[in-house]
C-alpha cells in the first residue's frame, strides 16, 4: 500500500507542478531588457537581507543597471513555510535551502556579497555600517555608501520580555532552530528509553511537548510532531509512544485566527481526534527550566495560574522589529511612534528617508507579516527600481545630447527620449491576496483559496487540500534543486519513515 501511495503522490505532484510551472512561465514571463549601464555610471543599490523580500527583489532586478551590494548574515535563502516539517525529519533542512552563491552566480556583473549584519543606517550621509554577526564573527566593521537602500531584514522572535523563553525554549524561525528542535527530540527519546532512574513525574514532564502560539507555525509544528509520534515513534518505540503528548497554548480565543470559523472548527476537531490538547485564552506569564506558568481565563472572566511541566518548549508566539529597524526608526522624526516596523508609503519608500525602501516583515504597511507579502513587495520594488535606473540612464543621454551640436537625428532622439520619460513612472504597490494554507496533521490541510475572477475566498480542508498544499509549495520553491530534494524527502518519508538521529 505504501509504495503505491508514494508513487501516486510523487507522480501526481510532479505532473501537476510541471504543468503549473509551464503555465506560470508562459503567463508571467517578465523579460527585463538589460540596460548595460557602464559600471562607473551605475548607482549603488544596497540590499539588506537574504530572505523572501530581498531574494524576490534580486531575482527581478536588472543586474546590469546597478552596482548591487548584498548584506546578510545568512548565506542562503530559507523556504520558511516548510520549516516545521524539518523539525521531525519529514524533510531534511538542507532540502529547503538555496545557498546564496547559487542564487547570485548569474550576477557576475558587479554583485558584491558581504556576510555581515548591518549595524546602523545614516540617511544623511547615505551610508550604512556593517559588522560581524554570529554566523560571520570575523567580519570587520566597515562603512558602505548607497544611492538606493532596500532593507529586508525581517523581524525577530517576540518573547514579551519573558527571560526564560530564550534560555529554555526553542524558537522556530531559522534553519538552525529546526535542527536544535530535532536534537532535543532525540535527546528526550533517549532519556525516556534508556534512563531507568526516571520517576513518573520525570516521565510525564519529559514526554510533554508544549507549543506556544496558535498561528500557522505553532499549529503546523504541533501537527508534524503528532504525526511523528503516531507514525514513527509508535512503530519504532512502542514503549515510549503512550507517554508522549502535544499541547498547543494560545493567548487569544482561537488558533489559526486568520482562517474562517469553519476551518478553525475543522482544525480543532482534528486536533482533538489526534490527541493534541489545545488551550486557548491561555497566557504564558513565566518560563522556567522545567515548567511554564500559564494564566487561564475562565468563562466568567476569572483568572487562575497553572504550572505546566514540559520536556520540549517550542515558542512561536509572534515577531517584533529587529534592533537595526529600531535604530532606523529612531533616526528620523517621520518614524516617530513606529513600533512594529518602518512606516512606508505606497511606493514602499521609508517615510523621512530619501532613496530608502523597506519590504517584508521589517516594514509596517498594514499588511500581514507573510512570505506572500514580502515576495510581492520585492517583485514590485524591483520593477520600480528598474524604471528609476532607466530614467537615470535616459536623463544622462539627454544631457549629453544637449551638449552636442544639433542635427535632425539628434533632435529626433531628444524628442523620443522626452516622450519615453513622459510615459515612464514608478507604480504604487498593490497587494494581491492569493489565500492562506496550513498543514494540520494526519495528511490533512486547511486552505483559503482566493478566486480573483470571482473576487471571493473559498475555504477548503481535508486530504485533497493536503495534496493541494504540497503542490503549491513545490511550485513556490525557488529552484529545481529544492523541488527535487523536497519531493524525494516526501517519497522516502512515506516509504521508510522519518529518520531522526543525533548525528
Ligand atoms: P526574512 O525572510 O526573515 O529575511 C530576513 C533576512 O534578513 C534574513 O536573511 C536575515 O538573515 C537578514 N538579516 C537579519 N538581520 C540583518 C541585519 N542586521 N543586516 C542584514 N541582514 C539581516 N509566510 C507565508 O506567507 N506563508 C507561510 O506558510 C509561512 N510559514 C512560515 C513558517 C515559519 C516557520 C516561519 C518562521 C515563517 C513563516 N511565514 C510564512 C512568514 C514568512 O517566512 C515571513 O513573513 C517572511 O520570511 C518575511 O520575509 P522577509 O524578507 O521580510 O524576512
Amino acid at each position: 500500500k505504501k509504495p503505491l501511495r508514494a508513487i501516486f503522490e510523487v507522480g501526481g505532484n510532479l505532473s501537476v507542478v510541471a504543468v503549473m510551472l509551464l503555465l506560470h512561465s508562459l503567463f508571467s514571463y517578465k523579460y527585463v531588457t538589460p540596460l548595460n549601464v557602464p559600471q562607473k555610471e551605475r548607482k549603488t543599490l544596497v540590499i539588506l537581507g537574504s530572505g523572501w523580500g530581498a531574494i524576490s527583489l534580486l531575482r527581478d532586478i536588472d543586474p546590469s543597471s546597478f552596482n548591487i551590494v548584498l548584506v546578510s548574515p545568512r548565506d542562503y535563502f530559507l523556504f520558511t513555510p516548510l520549516l516545521p516539517s524539518c523539525t521531525v525529519g519529514t524533510l531534511q533542512t538542507t532540502s529547503i535551502i538555496d545557498p546564496l552563491p547559487w542564487i547570485i552566480r548569474g550576477y557576475s556583473n558587479g554583485l558584491k556579497y558581504h556576510q555581515a549584519e548591518c549595524k546602523s543606517v545614516d540617511p544623511k550621509s547615505k551610508t550604512i555600517t556593517i559588522g560581524s554577526a554570529p554566523s560571520a564573527p570575523d567580519t570587520e566593521e566597515s562603512v558602505i555608501h548607497y544611492d538606493y537602500l532596500v532593507t529586508a531584514v525581517g523581524a525577530e522572535n517576540q518573547t514579551f520580555g519573558i527571560e526564560g523563553v530564550k534560555k529554555y525554549g526553542h524558537f522556530l524561525k531559522e534553519a538552525g532552530d529546526a535542527e536544535k528542535i530535532k536534537l532535543k527530540i532525540v535527546e528526550i527519546l533517549q532519556e525516556l528509553r534508556f534512563n531507568k532512574a526516571l520517576s513518573k513525574d520525570d516521565v510525564d514532564r519529559l514526554s510533554h511537548i508544549v507549543v506556544v502560539g496558535g498561528g500557522p507555525t505553532g499549529a503546523e509544528f504541533a501537527a508534524e510532531m503528532q504525526d511523528f509520534i503516531d507514525e514513527d515513534i509508535q512503530e519504532c518505540y512502542p514503549d515510549v509512544h503512550p507517554h508522549l503528548h502535544v499541547s498547543l497554548i494560545e493567548a487569544s480565543p482561537n488558533i489559526l485566527a486568520m482562517f474562517t470559523k469553519s476551518l478553525i472548527d475543522y482544525t480543532r476537531a482534528l486536533f482533538k481526534k489526534m490527541h493534541i490538547k489545545v488551550m486557548t485564552k491561555a497566557v504564558v506569564k513565566d518560563v522556567s527550566k522545567d515548567s511554564l506558568a500559564v494564566e487561564f481565563v475562565n468563562a466568567a472572566g476569572g483568572k487562575s495560574i497553572s504550572q505546566i511541566p514540559y520536556g520540549l518548549l517550542v515558542w512561536a508566539a509572534g515577531i517584533k522589529a529587529r534592533p537595526i529597524t529600531m535604530q532606523m526608526i529612531s533616526t528620523v522624526p517621520e518614524q516617530k511612534g513606529a513600533r512594529k516596523g518602518l512606516l512606508v508609503d505606497e511606493y514602499l519608500a521609508v517615510k523621512g528617508m530619501s532613496d530608502v525602501y523597506a519590504i517584508g516583515d521589517c516594514a509596517f504597511s498594514g499588511l500581514a507579516a507573510t512570505a506572500q507579502v514580502a515576495h510581492q513587495q520585492g517583485e514590485a520594488l524591483a520593477i520600480n527600481l528598474n524604471v528609476l535606473a532607466k530614467q537615470d540612464s535616459l536623463q544622462r543621454e539627454l544631457e549629453s545630447l544637449h551638449r552636442i551640436s544639433h542635427s535632425e537625428k539628434v533632435d529626433d532622439r531628444i524628442a523620443a527620449i522626452e516622450n519615453e520619460l513622459l510615459h515612464m513612472s514608478v507604480k504604487p504597490f498593490a497587494y494581491r491576496h492569493q489565500g492562506a494554507l496550513a498543514y494540520i496533521g494526519d495528511d490533512k490541510a486547511v486552505a483559503e483559496m482566493h478566486l480573483p475572477f470571482m473576487k471571493k475566498t473559498i475555504p477548503i480542508s481535508g486530504t485533497l487540500t493536503y495534496y493541494f498544499w504540497r503542490m503549491v509549495y513545490l511550485f513556490e520553491l525557488i529552484s529545481t534543486k529544492t523541488r527535487v530534494s523536497v519531493l524525494f524527502n516526501w517519497l522516502t518519508t512515506r516509504l521508510f519513515g522519518r529518520s531522526l538521529t543525533n548525528l
